[in-house]
């Protein structure tokens, strides 16, 4: 009920018409004939001023029938009615988005057919009373402007990777507590092979940072935009309800991948990862040289690849290994990465009736000496020019984070194979020194693991993408002990786990923290004793 009679209302007292185009960026694709029109008359606000201090007539027009337990914004924000994207306002009784808010538009339809009166403008998050058309402004609003945009201050930042982040507790709408970071994302399909990539993506730090602090303007790339505001939302200490939706930031990467990657169809994690950071290093202006975006200076090493034609030597043993010839000629290149690809042991092919039930494990360490420069690799190319190779691998620069690709899919002409092999690594404290020939002055080689995901499948060893399970275990707080705490995440269901179960999956994707140097981190290196 209008705590106003209709006379006491206030109304619109003048409307100017403007002559510079208000439309947003955008409307010029739209039908330059009937869209225009209507959007000039009715649904692009063009200048209205309500001469009305609405503080001075009472705040609380309205405000009581506010549903906030219906309110997300997660949901691309486009009119439910128009599907168009230009001047959006949801309706904060219903949620539903409808565009403008002049007389003849969707949302002043929407006041009047379903007495629904109070609405958010999604861009600029004003609210206004319709009918009637005048803003509300009052402080019982501010929750939910801070849930359609979320925004932080550097201070709020610094604690995020802190043990303090721990010690606080959050609660939502329904008291429910959680941790902010570590919330459920929403499987719209079968987009968990994207949802673990981004929440593994918004544990690494100055990524994280970078997007929770920003303000990016019209001109930014949409996926930019849209990453950032999945960001905020992700790590937002007020949520009405623990979990959010990246429907909008899906929709986005479907488009700008040319529907490579869509929410519709299972995919694999590693493609995703790869092609996310190349697209969001060209989106933030990233060129080909090194630390040119937040992108490559996270997550941009460098390796060392040597190259020589395998000569079958009669004399060779037949298991013998492929060795490099120090007498013929070794063909070097240095090339930038942004993953460690690591290959597994084969899996036994026969396996006994006592030996079935046994799963083969690797250390990390085994795996990693495709890195160390000595250990060779027969190539597995098969392109003409490669085929008899053996190459050998030496990092020359490690990044800040290090992501580790475990093949575990080897496609034949038949179907895909998943190796089942589990690889053993401590949490904490993994050396990657002997993976580097870098000078004296290379940062720290000592990391710790942040992020790690891993794939279940429900039959067998086949990868059947029906029966396709991506789980993503994520680190909160930091430096081991009591300060640092497991969650692992599969859509909508956040779990505390222990920390000896981590290493029991099968892990796909890792992101390896490198450790502060000890002048800066004491306490970080300490905490390991
Ligand atoms: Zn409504």
């Amino acid at each position: 009920m209008s705590p106003f009679t209709d006379s006491e209302r206030p109304s619109k007292r003048a409307r100017t018409e403007e002559s510079e185009n208000r439309h947003s960026p955008g409307s010029s694709h739209l039908d330059q004939h009937a869209a225009v029109q209507i959007v000039d008359e009715d649904l692009s606000d063009r200048e209205e001023v309500d001469i009305v201090d609405v503080a001075a007539r009472g705040s609380d027009l309205y405000l009581d029938t506010i549903n906030r337990a219906v309110l997300d914004f997660d949901f691309e924000k486009v009119c439910s009615i128009s599907l168009s994207n230009i001047n959006i306002y949801g309706c904060l009784v219903c949620g539903k988005y409808f565009q403008g808010r002049g007389r003849k538009s969707y949302a002043y339809a929407h006041s009047i057919h379903d007495d629904h009166h109070v609405f958010i403008n999604l861009e600029s998050t004003k609210v206004y009373v319709l009918p009637d058309g005048y803003p509300v402004s009052d402080p019982s609003l501010e929750d939910i402007s801070f849930v359609l945009a979320p925004s932080f201050t550097a201070t709020a930042v610094a604690t995020l990777s802190s043990p303090t982040h721990l010690a606080k507790p959050f609660y939502d709408l329904s008291s429910k507590p959680y941790l902010p970071g570590y919330i459920g994302l929403n499987n719209i399909k079968r987009n968990d092979y994207m949802n673990v990539v981004v929440h593994s993506l918004l544990h690494v730090a100055p990524l994280r940072d970078y997007l929770l602090l920003s303000h990016f303007g019209a001109k930014q790339p949409e996926l930019v935009k849209r990453f950032a505001a999945l960001a905020k939302k992700v790590w937002n200490p007020r949520l009405f309800k623990s979990q959010v939706s990246p429907h909008e930031f899906l929709q986005e990467v479907g488009r700008a991948s040319g529907g490579k990657f869509r929410m519709e169809v299972q995919g694999d994690p590693a493609e995703f990862l790869g092609w996310i950071i190349n697209q969001l290093h060209k989106d933030l202006g990233g060129t080909k040289r090194k630390n040119s975006s937040i992108m490559f200076s996270t997550f941009q090493g460098e390796v060392r690849m040597e190259v020589q034609q395998v000569v079958v030597r009669p004399e060779a043993a037949e298991n013998d290994k492929p060795r490099f010839d120090i007498d013929r000629e070794i063909k070097t290149s240095t090339s930038p990465f942004l993953f460690l690809a690591v290959d597994l042991p084969p899996p036994p092919l026969f396996q006994d009736a006592v030996e079935k039930n046994i799963i083969p494990q690797v250390g990390i360490h085994t795996v990693l000496t495709k890195y160390d420069g000595v250990t060779t690799q027969a190539s597995d190319s098969d392109h003409n020019e490669s085929r008899g190779q053996l190459r050998r691998f030496k990092c020359q620069r490690l990044p800040p984070y290090i992501i580790l690709h475990y093949k575990r899919f080897t496609k034949n002409n038949f179907v895909e194979e998943k190796n089942p092999t589990i690889v053993n690594f401590p949490l904490r404290g993994v050396d990657f020194r002997d993976y580097l020939e870098a000078p004296t002055s290379h940062p720290h080689t000592v990391y710790d693991l942040v992020a790690n995901i891993t794939h279940e499948s429900i039959a067998g060893t086949t990868r059947d993408k029906e029966n396709t399970v991506w789980k993503v275990q994520l680190r909160a707080g930091a430096g081991g002990g009591d300060n640092e705490k497991w969650f692992q995440i599969q859509d909508l269901i956040v779990e505390e786990i222990r920390k000896e179960m981590i290493f029991l999956g099968e892990s796909f994707l890792q992101i390896w923290e490198r450790r502060p140097d000890r002048q800066e981190g004491e306490m970080h290196v300490q905490a390991d004793a």
